[in-house]
Order: C-alpha cells, then sequence, then structure tokens
C-alpha cells in the first residue's frame, strides 16, 4: 500500500503517521520526493483501513499494490533513482556505458582496454576476475589476482570497476570494487542476494538465462530488503527456441521495466547475442529504447580471447559502437 502525503506536512506529522504503522508491525519505506512524500507500507496490510487513512488531513491519496515487489516498485518510489557508481551515475536520465573484457586476463590487457574504452567514451571497466563458465574445464577466472589487476588498471583511469562474486565469502575481496556484478547464473541465489543487501555497494544484477520480469525484481527486492537500494537491473537475453543467437535479447524488458521499477535498467548485447557484429545494432537499438547504459565486451585480440571472444568487440569496433549510441542518444534528446 501507497500513501501519498499532501505538500507541506510538517515532519513532526509524518513521523506520527509512521510511528502508528509500525505499532502495527507494518514497515515504512518513505520516499521523499521533490513535490511529493509517499510513503510505502510493507507487511500484511490486509487490515489496514484505507478509509480511515484517506480520512487524514496530511494524506492526499491511498493505492493498494498488489505486486509482490515493493521496494522496486515505481509506485512506492515515483522519481527513478540515480546509482552513484563511485562517481558515476546511470539511471534518472544519467547514461552510463560499462565496457571491458569479459575475463582479465594479464595487467597489461585490462589496463590497455581500459584506457581505449574510455578515450571512445566508456565510463566504467569491466572484467571477469571469478567467471560462471559451464564447463569446469574452461578457464575459471584468475580471482584475487584478477581484481587486482583490475584495481591497477582503475588507479591508472580513474574508472570505476564492475566484477562479478560468485559466492559471498568473497566479499572481503570486493571491498575496493566499486559495483558488483550477479550473473545471470546466480540472479535466484538467495542467500548470495541476502548478504548483498548488508553492503552498500551498488550491484548490477543481471537477468537468469530463463526467468521473467517479475522474477528479476523480486531478485532485487531480496537485496532492496536487506537494506542496500543501489541496484542496476542488466538484460543480457533470455533462452528461447532461436539457435543463431546465443541468446535473445528482450529489448522490451527497457519500457516494460520503466512502468514497473524506478531502477535503472542497463542493456548488454553482448552476452545476448554471442556475435561480435550484433552487437552495434542491438547497442544502437538499446539506446533508442531508452536504457540508461549499456554493456560490452572488448577485446584486444577476440580470437584469442580466453572467454566469449566470439561476441567481443575490438576497440575500433567499439569505437564506432560508441559514435552511434551517443548520436542516437543525441537525436532523441527532448
Ligand atoms: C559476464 O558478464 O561476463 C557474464 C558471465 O554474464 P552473464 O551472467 O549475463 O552470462
Ligand atoms: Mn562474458
Amino acid at each position: 500500500m501507497v500513501i501519498v502525503l499532501k505538500q507541506g506536512v510538517k515532519e513532526e506529522q509524518q513521523e506520527q503517521l509512521i510511528r502508528w504503522f509500525e505499532e502495527q508491525n507494518l514497515g515504512v519505506h518513505v520516499s521523499q520526493g521533490e513535490y511529493q512524500t509517499v510513503l510505502g507500507l510493507i507487511g500484511d496490510t490486509a487490515s489496514v483501513d484505507t478509509d480511515l487513512i484517506e480520512g487524514l488531513d496530511i494524506v492526499e491519496a491511498v493505492k493498494r499494490i498488489s505486486d509482490p515487489f515493493k521496494k522496486a516498485n515505481l509506485r512506492f518510489h515515483p522519481e527513478y533513482s540515480v546509482i552513484d557508481c563511485s562517481g558515476v551515475k546511470i539511471g534518472g536520465g544519467h547514461f552510463a556505458v560499462i565496457a571491458g573484457p569479459c575475463s582479465v586476463e594479464s595487467k597489461e590487457q585490462v589496463c590497455g582496454i581500459a584506457k581505449q574504452v574510455q578515450a571512445s567514451g566508456a565510463s566504467l571497466l569491466r572484467g571477469g576476475a571469478f567467471k560462471p563458465r559451464t564447463s569446469p574445464y574452461d578457464f575459471q577466472g584468475l580471482k584475487a589476482e584478477g581484481i587486482e589487476f583490475l584495481l591497477e588498471a582503475k588507479k591508472q583511469t580513474g574508472m570505476p570497476i564492475v566484477t562479478e562474486i560468485m559466492n559471498a565469502n568473497h566479499l572481503p575481496l570486493f571491498e575496493q570494487v566499486d559495483v558488483i556484478q550477479v550473473g545471470a547464473r546466480n540472479m535466484q541465489n538467495f542467500e548470495l542476494l541476502k548478504e548483498l543487501g548488508r553492503t552498500k555497494k551498488p550491484i548490477l544484477l543481471k537477468r537468469g538465462l530463463a526467468n521473467t520480469l517479475k522474477e528479476l525484481l523480486m531478485s532485487a527486492e531480496y537485496i532492496m530488503a536487506g537494506g542496500n537500494e543501489n541496484i542496476i537491473l542488466c538484460e543480457r537475453g533470455i533462452r528461447t527456441f532461436e539457435t543463431y543467437t546465443r541468446n535473445t535479447l528482450d529489448l522490451s524488458a527497457v519500457p516494460m521495466l520503466r512502468e514497473l521499477t524506478h531502477l535503472p535498467v542497463v542493456i548488454d548485447p553482448s552476452h545476448a547475442c554471442g556475435i561480435a557484429k550484433l552487437v552495434r545494432p542491438m547497442a544502437i537499438a538499446a539506446a533508442a529504447a531508452g536504457a540508461d547504459g549499456l554493456m560490452i565486451e572488448v577485446h584486444n585480440d577476440p580470437p584469442r580471447a580466453l572467454c566469449d571472444g566470439a561476441q567481443s568487440l575490438t576497440p575500433e569496433q567499439f569505437d564506432g559502437t560508441m559514435k552511434k549510441v551517443f548520436a542516437v542518444r543525441e537525436a532523441l534528446k527532448d
């Protein structure tokens, strides 16, 4: 249930109302917007008398929300969230591009790519140190050393870094990581999500291979329920009957999520298509659809990449893609 307060309500009156709900064992989420304050009630609101609340002089409107996701809900928080990733903002009109190799392979590799993608307009550096691979015989990532190399690239470029966590026990290694990625395969690893809810770090939450948008929002809700509301959602393609592409990019996720949630939405065309030459048109389409950002894999030598070479752009291809993406954003400016 959401309660929209009238403009100019005194803090004391607001606090009194909140206390009254808390006495009824309800959680209260306060969204203090520029023009409106909205109280979101969490818990069993079945016995709450909406007519009684609507009759209070400080209340403008009361609405019941049947969606199971509350904190992630746009109606709980009517202003789009801006997530601050160590100074780089995503959401609420701020657009950011995350780029870098699928896996960190060496210090030279990741530092070199970081400088190139930054020059083309990327503002966050990605690189996997812990890799979720289908085969246990494939390269599993450089682990702690990979994070050290990312930190070195951050030192050299100033770019905040994004890297994937697979196990909550590894959290101490992520202390200086700016954005923690939860990969598609862990979207419903609820124990991991709960642990991340106890941190304050921005979380890039990728949609599972076979998950609905509601399930994606419920996973975000797990992290938010723990107290961490810094979430960026990522659509990275879902599994369908199509086999020419690695996955099927669900671009309608952008405008659909825009209706449902205040959280920013980033598109990853690399994992969605699995084919480098499809990345540019899909990145352009994502920008046109209103995505808050992109995540793109870039490798200095794609044929020799230890992971996901077929979908990786060269730095030159990435540069051309960025020019088109920024041109689309410019053309669609209000
Ligand atoms: C990745 O970003 O490198 C990755 C493994 O992505 P996903 O979890 O979407 O497959
Ligand atoms: Mn990858």
